[in-house]
This record gives structure tokens, C-alpha cells and sequence, in this order.
């Protein structure tokens, strides 16, 4: 039977390419002689170009999720495929960006050649108008030539977010982007994430443990527990597109999240010890 002929009669194989698809998904830490389950059994899937949101408490295992996406840790068992590669190959040929808490921009460069730095290490011909047209994109034109140190926490995440986007990934990951920074700063800034969103669709995971911050960016809230770290929960947010700021005050994301807050205590009540995440 040739490949053509295998997917068509095998449905498994037709329908697994696209998405981000994660299997049994388990992970052991083994430290000085104990063993700790961070993840067990994690399953989910999402299809390309959806915003991915994975809810809980510290220590749940949110961020070993992601790292295992983006090839930084191995499972211990179970299965990724990102559009229908095995991590690993998906990061070598540049398909995933990731940005965390903390922006590591290199210091003595620019937000220009910051930005150009992951093509720069794939050895791509670094495209200025392309930069250029990320720069504006994040809204830092008049800021290009600037150092890290002239720039407030939530400019340096807008670079690292445009680091993130500059070798045009199939998959972004975000870990905890905006957690370092104040209220008012995290709201601005997971407005500024949508409009770039919108205008670069891109399969995206984001680690937080705040329900407004999951409920107002995502398509699909993953909610987790810790010990050993699992999803208890799959919730759609049926919200429309795009949202502004207007839609915290809905009565329909009211509902949404708490009906988040509510998959949350549920699965924290199987974990009395933790402690809960923030609104
Ligand atoms: P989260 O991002 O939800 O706060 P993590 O994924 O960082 O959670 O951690 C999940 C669990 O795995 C925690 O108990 C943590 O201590 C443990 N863990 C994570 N990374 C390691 C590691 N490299 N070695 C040992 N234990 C780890
Ligand atoms: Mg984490």
C-alpha cells in the first residue's frame, strides 16, 4: 500500500498532521533518589492557528508541557506531534518560538539585532524590511536602536515576543509572558499580544495562572492540577473575535470564568495542599 493510499483508508493517519497533538504525555523528574510525577497521562490537541491557554496552579507542570513542546526536556512516556512533526525536528528547521517570564535579551544589542538574533543562528538572510515591519508590529519603531536597559519590562516583552515570531513559527509558546509585570501592564500588554496574534495567526500555547488572563486571549482553556500534574479540564471559550476590552465587563465572560474559577477549585480540591491561582 503507497502513503496516498494509507491515509486515505486510515483515518488516524489523515487527520493527524495539523494541530499540536499530545498523547499520554508523562514525566518523571528523578532528583538525589525522588521521584516526582510532574506530568501524568496529559492529553490534548488543538488545530493550527489555535490559541492554547494551560490554567493552574504553580507546580502543576505547566511549564514542563511547554518544555517538552519546544524539544527543551523529553517525556518520559507519550507522544507530541506539531503539524505533524516530532519536536525535535520541529525545532531544528526554526518552527517554534517561545518567550518566557523573563525577556534575556542580550544587553549589548540593539531591539533591532536583538530581534534578528534567532536568524542570525539559523544562518537566514536576515530580511531588515521583515524586521522592520515586526518592529512596527510591536509597536516599538521609535525604539529600534535602543538597549535593553533603556526599555520598561513590558517593552522588553514585546521584543522578546518579536524574537519569538521573526523565523515565522508554526507554533509559538509563551510561558507566563507578561507575570513579571503589574496589572495595568499585563492587560495592555495581552491586548498588544491579540492585535499581533491577529495579524500573524500562529498555533500558540500559553502558560499563565490567571483566569482573566486565559479566558480573554484563548480559544481553548486546558485546566490543570498538580501531583501529579494533569488536566482535569477542557473548556471552549465560545467568546467572539476580535475582543477588546470591553469584553471583561460581558456577562458572558463573567460566566466564563468562573466558570474557570470553578474547574479550578474542583481540581484543586483533589490537591487540598496547593495553592490557587490568581484571577
Ligand atoms: P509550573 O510551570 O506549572 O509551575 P513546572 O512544570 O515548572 O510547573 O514543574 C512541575 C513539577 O516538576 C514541580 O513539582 C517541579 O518542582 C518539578 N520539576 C520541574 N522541572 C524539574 C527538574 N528539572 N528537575 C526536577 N524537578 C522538576
Ligand atoms: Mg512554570
Amino acid at each position: 500500500m503507497n502513503v496516498a493510499q494509507r491515509v486515505q483508508s486510515d483515518p488516524i493517519v489523515a487527520t493527524v498532521p495539523d494541530g499540536v497533538h499530545v498523547a499520554g504525555l508523562s514525566k518523571r523528574f528523578t532528583m538525589r533518589g525522588t521521584s516526582v510525577d510532574a506530568l501524568r497521562d496529559v492529553n490534548f490537541g488543538c488545530a493550527r492557528g489555535e490559541f492554547v491557554a494551560l490554567l493552574g496552579p504553580s507546580g502543576c507542570g505547566k511549564s514542563t508541557i511547554l518544555r517538552i513542546l519546544a524539544d527543551l526536556e523529553q517525556p518520559s512516556t507519550g507522544s507530541v506531534s506539531i503539524h505533524g512533526e516530532a519536536p525535535a525536528a520541529a525545532r531544528r528547521r526554526h518552527h517554534i518560538g517561545i518567550a518566557f517570564q523573563e525577556a534575556s535579551l542580550l544587553p549589548w544589542r540593539s531591539v533591532r539585532d536583538n530581534i534578528a538574533l534567532p536568524l542570525e543562528l539559523a544562518h537566514r538572510t536576515v530580511n531588515h524590511a521583515a524586521i522592520s515591519d515586526l518592529i512596527a508590529l510591536v509597536g516599538l519603531s521609535d525604539f529600534e536602536a535602543a538597549k535593553p536597559a533603556a526599555l520598561s519590562g513590558g517593552m522588553r516583552q514585546r521584543v522578546a515576543i518579536a524574537r519569538a515570531l521573526i523565523c515565522e513559527p508554526s507554533l509559538l509558546l509563551l510561558d507566563e509572558p507578561f507575570g513579571a509585570l503589574d496589572d495595568i501592564t499585563r492587560q495592555r500588554m495581552n491586548l498588544e499580544l491579540l492585535r499581533v496574534w491577529s495579524a500573524r495567526p500562529t498555533t500558540t500555547v500559553l502558560v499563565t495562572h490567571s483566569i482573566v488572563e486565559a479566558a480573554f486571549l484563548a480559544d481553548a482553556v486546558l485546566v490543570m492540577s498538580a501531583r501529579p500534574g494533569r488536566i482535569t479540564e477542557s473548556v471552549a471559550v465560545d467568546l467572539p473575535r476580535p475582543r477588546g476590552p470591553e469584553l471583561l465587563k460581558t456577562p458572558d465572560f463573567r460566566a466564563l470564568t468562573d466558570r474557570l474559577e470553578q474547574a479550578i477549585s474542583v481540581s484543586q480540591d483533589a490537591d487540598a495542599s496547593s495553592t490557587k491561582p490568581s484571577r
